[in-house]
């Protein structure tokens, strides 16, 4: 990639020329400037917000049937899957992720959000009790929350925009998109597909560039703003909360995670070892449901550790625009020196590289770490990286305590044939989403989301749907008196 890509802030249907200071990313192959991006201040920012509010207040969007807004969801989707490989050569460029997996998990994963979306806007319902007097008729009626605020940031640079501005519009929001200061071309790609759609009023979809401060931290301040939905890091997630305290903004957080995988003797183990070590080091562990923390029973521990191993070092780990690359470098040098800072800690903290824990530019081999202490540093916070931490188990009481011993809970999976305790484990961890046999398995119709300090508030499915939904209750009296007159003069005395 020669040009360098020009990202610019989208305000009420103009692409602003860029002015002022500007921001790079760099490309993950070979080190070039990929895109230059403009950086919006307060000002920038209040532009974008009352853009959102006016199309939100003065144009007919909120309004309409809402198949008017499906058909506008379902162009986009036509439009990305058209785009899919281009823009996948973006994405895995500019954050490293391989090319066929940006392209069938990412890319044509986020059309088919947007055909979600589509069809969930006309499923959206409301409410009649069945418990009232018959004179009284009372509803709730669901209205959309007005102007949302969506951050997303560089992992899934279009996937997470598209599951956030799919669910807003498909509601008849509102929004102004932030893009993660690492990744602004590829999600300038996406919503350059939004240029002349028919039917999508100017002002509707708003896109600002910039860092989390100032561009974000003015965002979720700004008082215009109705929502916020936030996918990023727990830190951040806990700064977005209080800012949007101090208007009682609605938030939706999706965080960080250190997924625990459980395996007991009576697994299938062939197909727990291609999970696992897929689990834990595809997208060179920039997942937040990357497999982190596995927790082996100790009769099988040791052999299930040496077949990790021999997996671990056989990934093809390349450059992210081959094709046969699996494992691709990290986003960027500042996410390499955060991996660097928790390797660091491993032997402090009484730790073993059993493989792995080298650093070479943007690329960390696939790290196994084995003899570390469940609460120590690199394997009680998030890595970020393709870092995994063993752990052996005595039996599933301890496997659980091992299991539910940090502060996240996001993904999680279980690893057994009995289904007795499938079932046991799976109502025991404290995660949003847990699988049994299987690790990454998504669907657009599927909530996902976190427990304590992994979020708020749940993503795709209806339940996703509903975050960008405020009920109304509604009450009719058609009686002839007032009921609380006709109480009073009931009364004796
Ligand atoms: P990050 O928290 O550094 O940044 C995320 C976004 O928030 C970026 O757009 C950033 O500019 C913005 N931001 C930063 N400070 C802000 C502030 N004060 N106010 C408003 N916006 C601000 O996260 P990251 O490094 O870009 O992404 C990696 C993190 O995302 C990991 O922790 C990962 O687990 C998490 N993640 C979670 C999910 C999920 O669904 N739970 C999915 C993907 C990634």
């Amino acid at each position: 990639m020669n040009d360098v890509y020009a990202a610019h802030h989208l305000i009420d249907g103009e692409w602003i020329p860029v002015t002022g200071d500007t921001f790079e990313s760099h490309s993950t192959s070979d080190g070039s400037v990929l895109a230059r991006a403009p950086i919006a201040d307060a000002d920038m920012v209040d532009r974008a917000v009352k853009a959102a509010r006016r199309a939100f207040d003065e144009t007919d969007w909120k309004d309409r049937r809402a198949a008017e807004r499906a058909n506008v969801l379902l162009e986009l989707g036509r439009r990305l899957d058209d785009a899919a490989e281009d823009i996948s050569r973006l994405v895995s460029a500019e954050m490293g992720k391989p090319y066929r997996l940006t392209l069938e998990r990412e890319v044509r994963g986020a059309a088919d959000k947007f055909r979600y979306f589509a069809g969930a806007a006309r499923a959206i319902e409301g409410e009649v009790t069945g418990a009232s007097p018959a004179h009284i008729l009372d509803i709730s009626v669901p209205n959309p929350v007005g102007v949302c605020a969506l951050i997303i940031p560089w992992n899934d640079p279009v996937d997470l925009a598209v599951r956030k501005l799919g669910a807003a519009l498909a509601a008849g929001c509102t929004a102004v998109v932030k893009p993660s200061e690492e990744t602004p071309a590829s999600t300038e790609a996406l919503m350059r597909l939004f240029d002349g759609v028919p039917g999508l009023p100017d002002g509707v979809v708003n896109v600002v560039h910039g860092p989390g401060d100032p561009t974000g931290a003015a965002l979720v301040a700004h008082p215009d703003v109705d929502k916020v939905s936030f996918t990023g890091s727990t830190a951040t997630g806990r700064k977005i909360m209080a800012s949007a305290a101090a208007t009682l903004k609605r938030v939706s957080l999706e965080c960080g995670g250190k997924a625990p995988c459980l395996v007991f003797p009576d697994a299938d183990m062939e197909k727990a070892l291609d999970a696992l070590s897929w689990g834990a080091f595809l997208y060179g562990g920039q997942s937040c449901t990357a497999a982190t923390r596995i927790i082996v029973h100790t009769d099988v521990y040791d052999e299930f550790l040496d077949a990790f191993k021999a997996r671990a070092e056989a990934l093809p780990v390349g450059d992210p625009l081959e094709l046969t690359t699996l494992i691709g470098p990290l986003v960027s040098e500042r996410q390499v020196e955060r991996v660097r800072r928790l390797l660091d800690t491993v032997e402090e903290d009484g730790g073993t590289f059993l493989t792995g824990g080298t650093i070479d530019g943007l690329y960390v081999t696939p790290t196994i770490i084995t003899d570390i202490a469940p609460d120590s540093r690199v394997a009680s916070q998030e890595v970020f990286g393709p870092v995994v931490c063993f752990f052996r188990a005595e039996d599933e009481d301890h496997a659980i305590a091992l299991a539910n011993g940090v502060r996240y809970g996001l993904g999680a999976s279980v690893w057994t044939t009995n289904v007795n305790r499938a079932l046991r484990l799976t109502r025991r961890l404290e995660a949003g989403d847990v699988w049994v046999n299987t690790h990454y398995v998504r669907q657009s119709e599927t909530p996902f989301g976190g427990w304590k300090e992994s979020g708020l508030g749940r993503e795709l499915g209806m339940a996703g749907m509903r975050e960008y939904i405020a009920f109304k209750r509604i009450a009719f009296d058609t009686s002839e008196q007032f009921h609380l007159k006709a109480w009073w003069n009931s009364l004796e005395g």
